[in-house]
């Protein structure tokens, strides 16, 4: 008899809520097809370490709920190096493991690119598969990563507790919010809470432009015939100017006005990790069981070098094929994957030329 197949499980770098459903179908899903499955514990330096659990479905029993990630994540440097990949391989190899599913973000995607290239790999037989998770929703053709929603609701929330204390004293709050270098979760949070002005990255401002469009809103506030009771700016963390020297900034700038009593005080909130944390939205947990599912499928399928993605409108672009295992996710060329990462990040993607387009029109529009 053959031996059974094996396919061993991570997460890896920023954690994401939804990395636990995907960590649970791609358990159930592979273990229904009689696969051995193994969690790696704390991500490449688990991997590099041969730290493999066996998981049984009962070992995923209730996680789906959960936050976080139950394998632990870690950030691992000897990676980017060709030895520390070797390493990683050796334990796979002395494991009898020819599977690897990762689940991460832009830097984890690449990590796997590198560890299966076929010039690194020799004659080593291993199939790896990954799947999108990163609240920064910068990862390049897929729709969405696991994680975002459910960023975009902890910051949704967040501001609307601090909309109503703002509200109350008349004040002006500059919320900052989780994104590094990708303003996805401000635009899109910006919208959801009704705020003022949304401050990103790569609208490309300057800093003496961003002093100047928030000094505009709140003067622009001031001066309207019903003066609104709070102003409420998002900022993502990708903006070069620091949030308090922005506040120290705009205060010189405000404080010269004295004859203007009202939205005088400007505040800050940086919201910081809690926005990566909390208990998964259904749609994280539906996208996380949904990557993970066809990701398995894939590797089942005999596949490898592939990102299962959540599939957006319109034809796939040149490297993505729709999944045979459900219409809403593709299965992307993992260089590919990080072409476009590349290009989104780096600003010259038509996506990000499109959202910063679409805020420089709506921006006097959200002030009035
Ligand atoms: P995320 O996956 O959330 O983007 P990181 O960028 O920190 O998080 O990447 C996670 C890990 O992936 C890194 O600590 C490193 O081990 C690995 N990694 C990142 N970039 C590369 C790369 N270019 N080549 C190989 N491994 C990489």
């Amino acid at each position: 008899m053959m031996p059974a197949k094996s396919v061993a499980l991570l997460t890896s770098g920023g954690d994401a809520p939804g990395m636990n459903a995907a960590i649970r179908a791609a358990t159930l899903v592979a273990h229904a097809a009689g696969w051995r499955v193994y969690g790696v514990q704390h991500g490449y330096v688990g991997l590099r370490a041969g730290a493999f659990v066996p998981l049984a479905p009962t070992d995923v029993h209730g996680i789906v709920r959960e936050g976080g990630t139950v394998l632990g994540s870690a950030r691992c440097p000897e990676f980017l190096t060709r030895e520390g990949r070797d390493t990683a391989r050796r334990a796979l190899a002395a494991e009898g493991i020819e599977h690897l599913l990762v689940i991460g973000g832009n830097g984890s995607l690449a990590g796997l690119h590198a560890l299966s290239a076929p010039e690194e790999l020799g004659s080593q037989r291993l199939l790896v598969v990954g799947v999108p998770a990163s609240i920064d929703n910068d990862v390049g053709l897929t729709g969405l990563s696991i994680g975002v929603d459910t960023a975009m609701n902890t910051i949704v929330e967040a501001c609307d507790k601090i909309a109503d204390t703002a509200s109350a004293h008349g004040r002006t709050f500059i919320v900052e919010v989780m994104g590094r270098d990708s303003g996805y979760l401000a635009m899109t949070t910006g919208i959801a809470t009704g705020a003022d002005l949304v401050l990103f990255r790569e609208s490309g401002r300057t800093e003496d432009d961003v002093v100047d469009a928030v000094v505009r809103t709140i003067e622009g506030a001031r001066l309207r015939a019903v003066p609104p009771k709070r102003v409420l700016i998002i900022k993502a963390e990708g903006v070069a100017i620091t949030t308090e020297r922005l506040k120290a900034r705009v205060d010189e700038r405000l404080s010269a006005n004295t004859e203007a009593g009202l939205l005088k005080e400007t505040r800050v909130s940086v919201l910081g990790h809690i926005v990566r944390g909390g208990r998964p939205s259904a749609l994280d947990r539906l996208l996380g069981s949904r990557l993970g599912f066809v990701a398995v499928k894939a590797l089942l399928a005999g596949q490898t070098r592939l990102m299962a993605a959540w599939h957006t409108a319109g034809p796939p672009p040149p490297g993505v094929r729709v999944s045979a295992s459900d219409p809403h996710c593709s299965l992307a060329d993992l260089g590919a994957v990080l072409e476009e990462t590349r290009r989104l990040t780096g600003g010259d993607s038509p996506l990000v030329r499109w959202r910063t387009h679409v805020f420089a029109e709506i921006e006097d529009i959200l002030r009035s």
